[in-house]
C-alpha cells in the first residue's frame, strides 16, 4: 500500500525533525529558508503588485477609482519596508517576520480597500485567498510560525469585521479554522521532506571537505573556513597556533614497503592526529603527507608541546606500519593567513634541514 509507506516515510522524518537539538534545529531552519527565501520573495512581490490591478475591479464596484486608490497603493509602503528591513539583516528570523508583515501589509491594504466598498461580498474570495500565501510563507518558516500567524490571521479576521461587517463572516470564521489547520499539516510535511534533502546536502557537504583516506579534513576546508585571508570564525582575542606536519622520508617508506604500507601510515597518522586535536581545532591533510594543523584558543608554547608530544609518540610507537618519523613547523597565527602559513612553512623546511624528527617554532 503507498499510502501506508508514505505515511511511514513522513512519520520517520518527523520523528527526526522532533529529535534535533536546538542549535541543530536553528540550522536546519535557516538552511531551508536560504533555499527557499528567494522563490517565496518572488511570489509575494508578484502577489503585492496584483493587487494593484484590483483597482479595476473596486472602480466596477464603486463607479470611481478615486476611494480605493490609495489603500490598494499603500502596498508599495509594505514592499519598500519589506526591502529596506531585509537588505539591513539577512538574518533567516528577521526575513521570515519581514515574508509575515508583507503578508499582513496585503490584508491591511485589502481592509482598508474594503471599508471603502459599496459592497464588501467579493471579501470571502480574498480572505480565502491570502491562505496561499501563508502556504507559500510556510516553505521557510516553521510549523510554529504558521501556528502562531494562523491565530493572528483569524483575530485580524474578527477585528477587521468590526468596522467592515463582511456580510459572510459565519461562514468566513467557519471556512478559515479548517484551511488553517490544513495548512499547518501539509507544512508539517514540506519540512519532513526538506529534511530529506538537507541530509543528503549534509553528506555531500561533508563528504566533500573529507579526506578519503585519512578521514581528516582535506584542502576544501581551507575554502570554508577562510576568508579575505582571515580565519572566518576566529575572534579578535582568540590565540590561534597553526602547525604544518610532515613525515620523514616517506618517499623511502614508500619504496621500501610499497604504497599501502605508506597508505596505512597516513591512515594512521590520520587517526592519531584527530585523537589529539581538540574539539574546534581542525586537522587538515594539506598535500600528500603533509598536515596542517590549525590550534584554536592555543599558544605558541602549548602549540609547541602538544606537537612535541605527538612527534615524540610517533617516534616511539609500536603500532605504527612501519617505524617512522616527522617533522612539525609551528607559528602563531597574525590574523594574516597566508602570512602565517608561509612562516609556518619556513619552521618546517628549518625542521627537515637540520636533522628531521623535530618540531621548529618560529
Ligand atoms: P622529506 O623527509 O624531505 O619530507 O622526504 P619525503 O620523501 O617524505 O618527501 P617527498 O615530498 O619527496 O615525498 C613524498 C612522497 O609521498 C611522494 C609520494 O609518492 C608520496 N605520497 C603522496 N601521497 C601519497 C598517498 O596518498 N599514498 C602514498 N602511499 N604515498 C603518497
Ligand atoms: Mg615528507
Ligand atoms: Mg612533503
Amino acid at each position: 500500500m503507498r499510502i501506508i509507506s508514505g505515511i511511514k516515510t513522513i512519520a520517520a522524518l518527523l520523528k527526526e525533525l522532533r529529535s534535533m537539538g536546538p542549535k541543530e534545529n536553528a540550522e536546519f531552519y535557516r538552511a531551508k529558508c536560504e533555499y527557499y527565501q528567494g522563490i517565496v520573495e518572488l511570489g509575494l512581490l508578484v502577489a503585492c503588485l496584483t493587487t494593484i490591478f484590483f483597482i479595476y475591479s473596486d472602480y466596477m464596484i464603486n463607479g470611481s477609482v478615486l476611494p480605493t486608490l490609495i489603500p490598494r497603493l499603500s502596498i508599495l509602503v509594505f514592499i519598500a519596508v519589506f526591502f529596506i528591513v531585509t537588505n539591513i539583516s539577512s538574518s533567516s528570523r528577521v526575513v521570515i517576520f519581514m515574508d509575515f508583515f508583507l503578508g499582513h501589509g496585503m490584508i491591511i491594504a485589502a481592509s482598508w480597500t474594503a471599508y471603502n466598498l459599496k459592497d464588501n461580498s467579493n471579501s470571502i474570495t480574498g480572505i480565502i485567498i491570502v491562505n496561499i500565501l501563508w502556504l507559500v510563507i510556510g516553505y521557510v518558516s516553521t510549523p510554529k510560525d504558521t501556528i502562531i500567524n494562523g491565530i493572528i490571521y483569524v483575530l485580524e479576521i474578527v477585528i477587521t469585521n468590526t468596522f467592515i461587517h463582511y456580510i459572510n463572516y459565519e461562514q468566513i470564521v467557519s471556512l478559515e479554522i479548517p484551511i488553517i489547520m490544513g495548512i499547518i499539516f501539509v507544512q508539517y510535511i514540506m519540512t519532513a521532506f526538506f529534511l530529506d534533502r538537507y541530509r543528503i546536502s549534509q553528506k555531500l557537504e561533508q563528504a566533500m571537505i573529507t579526506d578519503p583516506l585519512t578521514q581528516v579534513y582535506n584542502r576544501h576546508l581551507l575554502e570554508k573556513i577562510v576568508s579575505d585571508n582571515t580565519l572566518k570564525d576566529v575572534s579578535e582575542d582568540e590565540t590561534v597556533s597553526i602547525a604544518m606536519l610532515d613525515i620523514d622520508d616517506f618517499k623511502k617508506i614508500n619504496d621500501d614497503n610499497g604504497h599501502y604500507t605508506g597508505d596505512i601510515t597516513l591512515f594512521y597518522i590520520g587517526q592519531m592526529l584527530s585523537k589529539e586535536a581538540e574539539k574546534e581545532d581542525y586537522v587538515i591533510r594539506y598535500g600528500g603527507e603533509e598536515f596542517v594543523i590549525i590550534l584554536r584558543n592555543c599558544g605558541i608554547d602549548d602549540a609547541r608541546k602538544r606537537m612535541e608530544k605527538v612527534r615524540s609518540e610517533i617516534e616511539k610507537a609500536k603500532d605504527t606500519p612501519v617505524p617512522f618519523t616527522i617533522s612539525v613547523g609551528v607559528s602563531g597565527y597574525t590574523g594574516d593567513y597566508t602570512n602565517t602559513l608561509r612562516t609556518v612553512d619556513a619552521a618546517l623546511y628549518e625542521a627537515k634541514n637540520t636533522g628531521k624528527n623535530k618540531v621548529v617554532v618560529m
